[in-house]
């Protein structure tokens, strides 16, 4: 075997699955694992490790996959991660564990997210749970919001022996991971309302239909409810726009909306009666994961799809592999193409996107050249739907219903590295705090606000 490039996962056929939204990557099986674990050099000094915001111990459960013991690998995962087979199928393991394996420098890396999605997807076939209820230790912890943030807060809290209660606003817990991403990358029923399961099996109660700061404040939870510290994991769905004229046309939508109507509310399937538009021609604006899943959905149900991006495919922030995936299903993408106004009739519907052709600049502040607009080359793309992806901000809710809790000026909250926000008792992590960003950041972050909680009540 050469042990230089990957062993290839298999997936559905790209004609056959944008047509579905069944899961587009079918995983390793048990042969395959083995041949992709025996890549492993097993190194002394591990980068991958360090390079994992949730340090798992990769050589350590590669090691066990290779020795075929799948219950000591499935414990070591479980050791630094609840969320094992959502990790290992959304996380950008090319910019972290994957993007400093030894194995990379002069070949491929080695598949570790997938290799980590296989000891997951065993556990949950297999009902094997490391699960053990903790001893009480008579605190009692509030969590706002159930995304991964708020997910991985619990679990530490819970493992610990806290009594720990989740509140969230929507009627589903999960945050974006039940929202945001599709059934066709992120399976709904059979992990992520699994891996949930599995921190409620921890003791971790969670009361969906709660908006913090509306049916209950901050302050309540303290003084009426008896919570000894709260942790805010609030995310950031707060979608932004573009600003340019029609934008209130009949026809443009967030990317947040759309994919709320469709996973949260399943749209896309016929068994339910959620109302959701697509048209026959959708621009997606934008070039991250967000856009991409935007565009792929829209595919899904029947529209040609072409997504507009103001940079090149180069800065794009999306995951290659989702690129890749969208042009493999027929999503049309314009680089160095940005949207000036949305176009309508008379009934006030979109007709189309007015655009301007961009050229890359010097460098901005995030490091990326800058596009530029070359005067007088603005074209119409005809589209019924346009759906727009520009990244989303805070609600600032929570942070202006509790006094002394201080907010940044993208309505986040401000907390330092440790979780801690600047009202004692209370703690911040994942998106409400850094910006849209990623799972397994948000975990990282829920985990350390964990450790300072602790610490804070002394146990
Ligand atoms: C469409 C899409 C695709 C993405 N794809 C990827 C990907 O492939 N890989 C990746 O790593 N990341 C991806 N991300 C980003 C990633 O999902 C987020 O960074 C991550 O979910 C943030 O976790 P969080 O727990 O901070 O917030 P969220 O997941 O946003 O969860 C916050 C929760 O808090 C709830 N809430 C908000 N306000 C209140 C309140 N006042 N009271 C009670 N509850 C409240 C919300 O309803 C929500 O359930 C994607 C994001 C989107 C939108
Ligand atoms: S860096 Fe790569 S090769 Fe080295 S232990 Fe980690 S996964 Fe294995």
């Amino acid at each position: 075997m050469d042990k230089k490039t990957r062993i290839p996962v298999r997936g559905q056929d790209p004609v056959v699955r944008r047509g579905n939204f069944e899961e587009v990557s079918y995983g390793y099986n048990a042969e395959e694992a083995v041949l992709e674990a025996s890549r492993c050099i097993q190194c002394k000094n591990p980068k991958c490790v360090q390079g994992c915001p949730v340090t798992i111990q990769i050589p350590q459960f590669i090691k066990a996959i290779l020795d075929g013991d799948m219950p000591k690998a499935a414990s070591i995962i479980a050791r630094d991660s609840s969320l094992p087979a959502i990790c290992g199928r959304v996380c950008p393991q090319e910019s972290q564990c994957e993007g400093v394996c030894i194995m990379g420098i002069k070949h491929e890396p080695i598949s570790i997210g997938k290799l980590e999605r296989y000891v997951a997807d065993w556990a949950r076939e297999n009902n094997y749970s490391t699960i053990k209820k903790a001893v009480p230790n008579g605190k009692k912890v509030a969590v706002v919001g159930s995304g991964p943030a708020g997910l991985a807060c619990a679990t530490d809290l819970a493992k610990a022996g806290c009594s720990v209660t989740i509140f969230e606003s929507l009627h589903k817990p999960g945050g974006v991971l039940v929202y945001g991403i599709p059934e066709f990358r992120l399976p709904k029923e059979d992990v992520v309302e699994y891996e949930i399961g599995q921190v409620r099996k921890l003791g971790v109660e969670i009361e969906c239909n709660v908006v913090v700061g509306r049916t209950v404040t901050v302050d309540q939870l303290f003084e009426k409810e008896g919570f000894d510290a709260v942790f805010v994991g609030t995310g950031a769905g707060l979608p932004k726009f573009l600003g340019i004229p029609g934008e209130n046309f009949n026809g443009v939508v967030s990317a947040n909306e759309f994919l709320t109507r469709s996973n949260l509310m399943v749209a896309y399937s016929p068994d339910f009666d959620t109302p959701i538009y697509v048209g026959r021609r959708v621009v997606v604006v934008g070039g991250g994961n967000v856009a991409m899943d935007a565009a792929r959905t829209a595919l899904r149900m029947g529209a040609e799809v072409t997504v507009v991006y103001r940079r090149t495919e180069k800065e794009m922030p999306a995951r290659i592999e989702e690129v890749h995936h969208a042009r493999e299903e027929g999503v049309i993408f314009r680089m160095l193409t940005n949207p000036v106004a949305v176009l309508g009739d008379e009934k006030g519907w979109v007709t189309g996107l007015r655009c301007i052709r961009m050229e890359l600049g010097e460098p901005d502040e995030s490091g990326r050249r800058r596009p530029v607009e070359i005067p007088g080359s603005e074209f119409d793309i005809e589209c019924d739907v346009s759906i727009i992806a520009l990244g989303t901000s805070s609600n600032p809710l929570i942070a202006r219903t509790t006094p002394g809790l201080n907010m940044n000026r993208h309505n986040g909250i401000v907390a330092d590295e440790r979780g801690i926000t600047s009202r004692p008792g209370v703690f911040a992590g994942g998106d409400v705090v850094t910006g849209a960003a990623t799972v397994i950041l948000a975990m990282g972050a829920g985990r350390q606000a964990a450790r300072s909680i602790l610490e804070y009540l002394g146990v």
